[in-house]
């Protein structure tokens, strides 16, 4: 059974920096549906490897849903090979094998007032919620965007278009590098709690975001207020046949099994009930022998995952009741882990019953 992917057409290429294009993507007719995305959401993209058949990487769509367009923007990564194969290769006419929209860095509520935290690249999501903010919400938007120099300033022109229509809800703070330093927890913190009431959303570097984050919790920022989305690229391939990844993870989980301190798992029969999109579904059942996603597609359930391994968030639901162990998470922090959220690609039941929700 093959992972469910689209070859899209390349319809524009665009120079947004020296280092970074934003892709357009031409959706047909028939998959707009499959293609429907909220702001903050990615795509999962094959980049055609000698080495490996595949490198799959997600990217942020950094167009909004609002403009009725799909484009992705991607940034040269030093020594990276996807990143630098997209900006090298592709123009008009070429073509892409994607996965649809997936990602929870999405805001629930877009009359919302958003502090929105953009380092380099990570402006790609950040720019998506703005946008779709000032055009369909009611709120206040602010963004405080870090960049090495003026000549790295993604999407430059189109804040500054944002804010000339938009100049009573729309803040945009620049922080260059090269002439303020790098932005530390505390300059972060003094400029955050002047909006200790908004949404926050924060996307950048690693240590951007480390900054950035510890700064909202200093501030109090509740953990339905505070998102971050984390740049990584996946190592395994869900474009690939999936009994072959299964049969690989299996390997995987019975190798880690063998260093692992966390509780056992339980051996099943587990009934699992699930909320997704509307629909309840109930099982009786699940052996608790394999990931919690695994079971599901077994049983027809249309879960949602893109790396299945741990490395992004596509897969994360809520535990309602029950609970479910990690085999591995790369993406989700101690607060989330406290408030129930779970990879399903990565988890094994720790409980007779386990019921759990998509919806939030
Ligand atoms: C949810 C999410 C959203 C993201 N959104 C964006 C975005 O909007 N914009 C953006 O720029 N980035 C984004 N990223 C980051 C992006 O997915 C990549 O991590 C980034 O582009 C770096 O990938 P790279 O392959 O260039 O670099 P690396 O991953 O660092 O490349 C090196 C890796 O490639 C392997 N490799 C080397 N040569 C080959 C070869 N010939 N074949 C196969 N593998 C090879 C190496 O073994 C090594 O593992 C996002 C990540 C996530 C998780």
């Amino acid at each position: 059974m093959d992972t469910e992917s689209y070859v899209l057409d390349v319809v524009e290429v665009i120079e947004e920096t020296a280092d970074a294009r934003s892709v357009v993507l031409r959706i047909p007719e028939e998959l707009a549906e499959t293609f429907t995305y909220k702001p903050g959401q990615f795509l999962t993209v094959a980049i055609p490897s000698d080495q490996t058949g595949i490198a799959a990487r997600c990217y942020s769509l950094s167009s909004a849903p609002c403009e009725g367009r799909h484009a992705i923007t991607v940034k040269r990564t030093v020594d990276g090979y996807a990143s630098n194969w997209v900006c090298d290769n592709l123009k008009a006419g070429s073509t892409l094998r994607v996965l649809p929209p997936n990602g929870i860095f999405t805001p629930k509520t877009i009359d919302d007032d958003f502090l929105l935290f953009g380092g380099g690249s990570g402006i790609t999501p950040v720019i998506s919620i703005a946008k779709t903010a000032l055009a369909t919400g009611t709120g206040q938007v602010v963004l405080f965007y870090a960049n090495r120099d003026q000549d790295s300033v993604i999407f430059a022109r189109d804040l500054a278009e944002l804010q000339a229509a938009h100049p009573d809800r729309f803040t945009v703070v620049h922080w260059l590098e090269s002439v303020q330093g790098l932005p530390n927890q505390e300059i972060l913190k003094t400029f955050a709690a002047h909006f200790d009431t908004f949404t926050a959303f924060v996307c950048g570097p690693g240590p951007f975001m480390k900054a950035a984050t510890g700064a909202l919790k200093e501030l109090g920022f509740p953990r339905e207020r505070r998102h971050q989305e984390k740049f990584v690229s996946l190592g395994g391939n869900p474009f690939g046949d999936v009994e072959e990844m299964r049969a690989a993870e299996q390997t995987i989980a019975e190798a880690d099994d063998h260093e692992d301190t966390d509780p056992p798992a339980v051996t099943g029969p587990v009934s699992v009930e699930v909320e997704l999109d509307g629909q309840q579904y109930s099982f009786d059942d699940y052996a608790g022998d394999r990931p919690l996603l695994d079971f599901l597609e077994s049983k027809g359930v249309p879960a949602p995952y893109s790396c299945r391994e741990g490395n992004c968030s596509a897969c994360a639901c809520v535990v309602l009741e029950g609970d479910l162990r990690m085999l591995n998470n790369d993406v989700l922090d101690e607060a989330d882990l406290a408030d129930g959220i779970r990879l399903v690609c990565q988890s094994l039941p720790l409980t007779e019953k386990v019921r759990i929700s998509y919806n939030g």
